[in-house]
């Protein structure tokens, strides 16, 4: 009887054990299903965090460069890749490694010591002048030291505006003081004894009403140029028809002409354009005024238009004076800019006028250039709206 017990015990037993055996294989199972699951559901996360990460770091303007404890790139935001115009992968390199940029791995020296550098201006070597801003801090996690963050914000087109108004106010500061000493200087021989000899007292009259002239016309060019870059302008815009508006610019400027026999040759076709009579006839003023002025004497100044395939109506001034050298045409609209500084200035010149042309034009939509031969004349051309 007892044996059959035992065996019988010990089968019950081994029943038991493989039953909680399997129970506990299989719970040690799901365990591990579960940790298996929170891991790649982590995994996940990171990435999707790193992904975001990624997406708003290349979406910012400003250049992005984070170095780890060891100065080595491990990450370079799109702006940064842009502005030093790299293509291939840096992680993993130095400064020195990536960029050859001895100024740059300096300003990391510094930032180890400081801990921070701020507003420093750095110019990129290359062609081009290139500037960069720079904010660096060291990145720290508790008390130890995790890596180095730089952040590069591109100066050049604000370098540039700042260089475009030293250029301005330096050039306009000379073109005042030039008329200015002169007319100082008559005054003041004037007032020596000259004014007793009507002859002469007469002649330096006549130079000193001639510089206060030039001056008239430079303050007035100044003041339109600072009204139509204000952006304030309102254009009065209606239908302007372009024949009768040439004809009455060759009729204000017809003495001037005649003075150098040029022929005035109005053959615009019964056009009409959508523009601010005034301004327009500025235009047509400035661009017949430097056809005399810069044209051949006794040459031919002939103003026309066409209609173009986009509805647009292209006016052109043409001279067959001396023209204008190629490397000099697309300057021609700058403020200040003249070909021959001497002859603008004989000729009462204030080197504003094409520029006031241009940002006319612009202001209504158009498009303003020139072509010329040297000898064979320049053609100045421009486009607006058709009415
Ligand atoms: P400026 O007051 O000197 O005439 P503009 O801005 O009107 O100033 O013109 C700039 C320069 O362009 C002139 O100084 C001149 O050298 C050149 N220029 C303009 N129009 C002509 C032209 N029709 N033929 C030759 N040169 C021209």
């Amino acid at each position: 009887m007892w044996p059959v017990l035992t065996i019988l015990a010990l089968a019950a037993l081994a029943t038991l054990h493989l039953w909680w055996r399997r129970k506990f294989l299989r719970s040690q199972a799901a365990v591990r299903n579960e940790l298996e699951q929170h891991r790649s559901l982590q995994e996940k996360n990171t990435v999707q965090l790193r992904t975001q990460q990624e997406a708003l770091f290349n979406s910012m303007v400003e250049g992005l460069l984070l170095l780890d404890e060891s100065r080595r790139i491990q990450l370079a935001n799109r702006a940064f890749m842009t502005m030093f115009d790299l293509q291939a992968d840096i992680r993993g390199k130095t400064i020195l490694e990536a960029l050859r940029l001895h100024e740059l791995a300096e300003l990391v020296d510094l930032l180890a010591i400081g801990g921070h550098v701020l507003g420093h201006q750095m110019q990129l070597p290359g062609p081009g002048e290139r500037w960069l801003h720079i904010n660096g801090a060291a990145i720290f996690n508790g008390g130890d030291r995790h890596g180095t963050l730089l952040v590069f914000h591109d100066l050049t087109r604000l370098k540039r505006l700042e260089r475009t108004r030293e250029e301005f106010v330096a050039n306009v500061s000379h073109e005042l003081r030039t008329p200015l000493s002169l007319i100082k200087g008559y005054v003041e021989t004037l007032l020596d004894g000259a004014k007793d000899n009507p002859e002469v007292a007469g002649k330096f009259l006549q130079t000193i009403d001639r510089n206060a002239e030039r001056l008239r016309l430079l303050i007035e060019d100044l003041l339109t140029i600072s009204e139509l870059e204000s952006g304030r302008v309102k254009l009065n815009l209606q239908s302007v028809a372009l024949q009768p508006l040439v004809a009455k610019v060759f009729s204000d400027l017809q003495s001037r002409a005649a003075a150098k026999r040029i022929e005035l040759n109005n053959q615009g076709a019964d056009l009409a354009v959508l523009a601010d009579t005034d301004r327009l006839e500025q235009v047509l003023g400035n661009l017949i005024d430097n056809a005399i002025k810069y044209g051949r004497s006794e040459g031919t100044v002939t103003v026309g238009a066409r209609a173009t395939d986009g509805g647009q109506i292209e006016t052109f001034v043409r001279d067959d004076g001396p023209g204008i050298a190629a490397e000099s045409l697309e300057r021609l609209f700058e403020r200040f800019y003249r070909v021959d500084k001497a002859r603008s200035r004989e000729q009462g010149g204030t080197g504003l006028g094409l520029s006031i042309v241009k940002h006319i034009i612009q202001n209504h939509g158009g498009k303003v250039w020139a072509t010329s031969e040297s000898g064979k004349g320049a053609t100045f051309f421009f486009t607006l709206p058709g009415a």
